[in-house]
């Protein structure tokens, strides 16, 4: 009976959502079907790839099961519906053209490293794309980058004025061909190429671009390459002379560059390198891996200098393989901009946003689309973190654990990102950056028309920071017809580690970072919250100290030691800074002291980022900074995993119950163990420990109170990997439930999905 229904012949149709679109899906559906010997078609719908097929009950069953287990390695399917419908006198399997009614749910797939075929294609002299330097496939190439609108078929794409000479069609056409339906597929004959420019935008006579552009890389020049999502600043990374003259002209003093290096093996003679970080590095996203520096390293120290990481990444498009392949340790390989603007896409754009910096320009005519800069990432606690999102990434969304009416979260104000949330996918946008320039800004409205297209929503409930200064909170008041939702910076950094860990109802939260704007107008910065989807309470924080200078301050860490020192001695609190030295020569301390005193000009701050910032002063690490966070990674650079001795602090409840954290005692601990003459590496070490403990001692408490015993940890203090390496552990020691980012960063990169899960939750509500 059973085998009788299994030779029945029946047609199914099946919609499959997700990632499916440019990743090779229809031929993969196509080869399937044939091998199953059914009919029927396939095709692109706006809200994913369609498939009817017709034949036994047996070989639809085993097509399906093949369908599940072999995917396409881009593709990520996030539903497959089906239902039995008539049949149809169909007498083979097509690929029919792309229907464009339907309602959108089809993602975009993330731009792609060059494959392996594609690689071998590259350099084999026989090939007939050898050396071609936009060799791609449906497994491999550019794909958000080139996007006009959707579907993604080649006429909506920045391919769609190069017509496809007649080999590259046939291979279009044909299923059983590696580039069928492959949209960006292009040859030397019909698709774009490259050329090279001087400093003023006049094309250099040359056979050989690439040839020619290494020949000055190896001179010391600098070039403006194009790459995938934006041009990078490229000079030899081992030219120590070349690498001073890319920071001179970039206003950028210390703040550390990625470099591209050609291959594994290269990379272990510039940096520790385990196993999780050598998959992340070869990964088809091929995001910049921050790797523990060698000493003895041949490239220039001014390429990170001071800091204990090194921002590596291999190569991932043609180009990049062509420059690489001899001749260079690396090459620094920096987003294109100049300070606080977003990096440059167009050719135009660069010569003219460029001049001054670059010499030459390496270009092509293939146009970007889509801003994307390159992601960083790192391993922690043995997991990929991300620390920026996007190019490889963005647009792929992040599964919710529930549905929520589509939203639009504006995020913060630096490291800015947008979000939409629809049903239960949540679309992060592309990094922007700090919303600082016009230009930035710009691009901030560029990302928001993107991330409407992309995902095909116009949401009416708007999220954005409780800041009312920030940028993206005026873009979300200047909005009409919508209902705006203010979200505290603090619990949105909580409920966006909740979100990617699909977990929901009360958590602790810890959210350790610089600072966000606090109900009770103070500089909010680590907080021990307890918070759900929709609300938060504040139960602990670190002391409040102020902030002397204000804005001053956050660049020169000396004045937050004098803060930290008055704090813990009160009066004499400017002897023991004379004694180590921490006032400049024309301060005078008493001004301070009365600067501190009477809240001049400073306000008040209970910033974990901030103690980083003085603890770093007090002990001589940096006592001004060039960029934010540089003196909490250098004083992470000095310490080490070794368990050392914790510092004395205390914890006592305010008038209001608000468990306060109280350091008083960790900073006269300090300053005794460095009158004493301990190292800094010990100094920091036990730095680290006490906060890792005193969390511990705080989450104690507040489960006491609160049964609760989930914590989740967020906020750009915990891209310091001992800090939360060491919370992880001894908060596991204890007992807890422990959830910490990993596809989305911990650092207001993530704000915007926190935002958009509380806004869609009220909004549910
Ligand atoms: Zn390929
Ligand atoms: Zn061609
Ligand atoms: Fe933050």
């Amino acid at each position: 009976m059973l085998s009788k229904n299994k030779e029945m012949i029946k047609r199914v149709r099946y919609l499959f959502s997700g990632v499916v679109q440019g990743v090779g899906f229809r031929p993969f559906i196509y080869r399937l079907a044939v091998k199953n010997s059914l009919r029927g078609f396939v095709q692109n719908r706006p809200d994913g790839v369609l498939a009817e097929v017709e034949g036994s009950e047996a070989a639809i069953d085993s097509f399906l099961a093949s369908v599940r287990r072999e995917l396409p390695p881009l593709a990520d399917v996030t539903n497959i519906s089906s239902e039995e419908i008539p049949r149809e006198p169909d007498d083979n399997f097509r690929i029919i053209a792309s229907d464009t009614c339907g309602d959108g749910d089809v993602h975009i797939s993330p731009d792609i490293a060059i494959c392996q075929d594609c690689l071998k294609e590259l350099f084999d002299p026989q090939d007939r794309r050898y050396q071609y330097p936009f060799i791609n496939c449906t497994n491999c190439g550019p794909r958000l980058t080139i996007i006009k609108s959707i579907p993604y078929d080649r006429i909506n794409t920045s391919m769609a004025c190069f017509p496809l000479c007649a080999q590259c069609q046939t291979e279009y056409e044909n299923p059983a061909n590696r580039r069928f339906h492959a949209e960006p597929n292009a040859c030397p004959v019909c698709g774009p190429k490259i050329q090279l420019l001087d400093e003023v935008g006049k094309t250099l006579r040359t056979d050989d671009p690439i040839k020619t552009a290494i020949g000055l890389l190896k001179e010391g020049k600098v070039l403006a390459i194009k790459g995938l999502g934006g041009f990078h600043l490229s000079v030899d990374a081992g030219n120590d002379e070349a690498v001073k003259r890319l920071r001179s002209r970039k206003y950028r003093e210390e703040k550390p560059m990625a470099i591209m290096v050609m291959n594994l093996e290269n990379v272990k003679c510039l940096a520790d390198v385990n196993e999780e970080e050598e998959k992340l590095l070869t990964s088809p996203q091929r995001p910049i891996v921050l790797l523990k520096k060698k000493n003895s390293s041949t490239i220039s120290e001014q390429v990170a200098p001071g800091v204990p990481n090194l921002g590596v990444m291999l190569p991932y498009t043609p180009p990049h393989y062509l420059l690489l392949e001899k001749d260079f340790a690396a090459l620094v390989m920096t987003s294109a901009n100049q300070v606080d603007e977003p990096i440059c896409i167009s050719n135009r754009e660069a010569i003219i946003r460029l001049k001054g910096i670059a010499d030459y320009f390496l270009i092509h005519n293939r146009d970007i689309l889509v801003r994307c800069d390159d992601s960083i990432a790192m391993i922690a606690a043995g997991k990929e973190q991300l620390l920026r999102r996007s190019r490889g990434f963005v647009p792929k969304p992040i599964l919710l654990k529930d549905s929520f009416p589509d939203v639009l979260a504006l995020g913060a104000h630096l490291k800015a990102t947008q979000c939409i949330v629809k049903g239960n996918f949540a679309f992060l946008s592309p990094h922007i950056g700090d919303l600082e320039t016009p230009q930035a800004r710009d691009f901030f409205q560029e990302s928001l028309t993107l991330m409407k297209k992309i995902t095909e929503s116009n949401p009416d409930v708007i999220a954005c920071d409780a800041h009312p200064a920030y940028y993206s909170t005026k873009v979300a008041e200047e909005m009409t017809g919508v209902r705006v939702i203010r979200i505290q910076h603090h619990h949105a950094h909580i409920v966006s580690c909740m979100a990617e860990n699909q977990i929901d109802g009360d958590v602790i939260g810890l959210a350790m970072d610089g600072t966000g704007f606090g109900l009770d107008g103070h500089a909010w910065g680590c907080e021990f919250l307890i918070a759900n989807e929709t609300e938060f309470k504040r139960l602990g924080h670190l002391q409040y100290f102020v902030l002397p200078g204000g804005e001053k301050a956050i660049h020169e860490p000396w004045r937050i030691a004098a803060s930290l020192l008055a704090l813990a001695y009160g009066q004499s609190w400017s002897e023991i800074a004379a004694q180590l030295g921490i006032i400049p020569a024309g301060m005078d301390s008493k001004v301070l002291d009365k600067i501190i005193a009477n809240k001049i000009n400073s306000p008040l701050t209970s910033g974990l980022g901030r103690l980083f910032d003085g603890v770093a002063a007090i002990i001589g690490v940096r006592k001004t900074v060039s960029f934010e966070g540089q003196a909490a990674m250098e004083l992470e650079g000095e310490s080490d995993h070794e368990a050392a001795e914790p510092f004395p602090f205390a914890i006592t409840p305010n008038a209001d119950n608000c468990l306060i954290l109280d350091i008083s005692s960790t900073i006269r601990a300090i300053v005794n163990d460095l009158l004493a003459g301990k190292s800094k590496k010990e100094i920091s070490s036990s730095f680290h420990r006490t906060l890792a403990v005193a969390f511990v001692a705080m989450c104690e408490q507040i489960r006491e109170k609160t049964g609760i015993n989930r914590v989740c940890l967020s906020g750009g203090c915990f891209q310091n990997k001992i800090l939360l390496e060491g919370s992880i552990k001894q908060l596991e020691s204890a007992g807890f439930a422990v959830f910490h980012h990993k596809q989305v960063p911990t650092n207001d990169g993530g704000i915007a999905l926190g935002q958009a899960v509380i806004a869609g939750a009220i909004a549910k509500k």
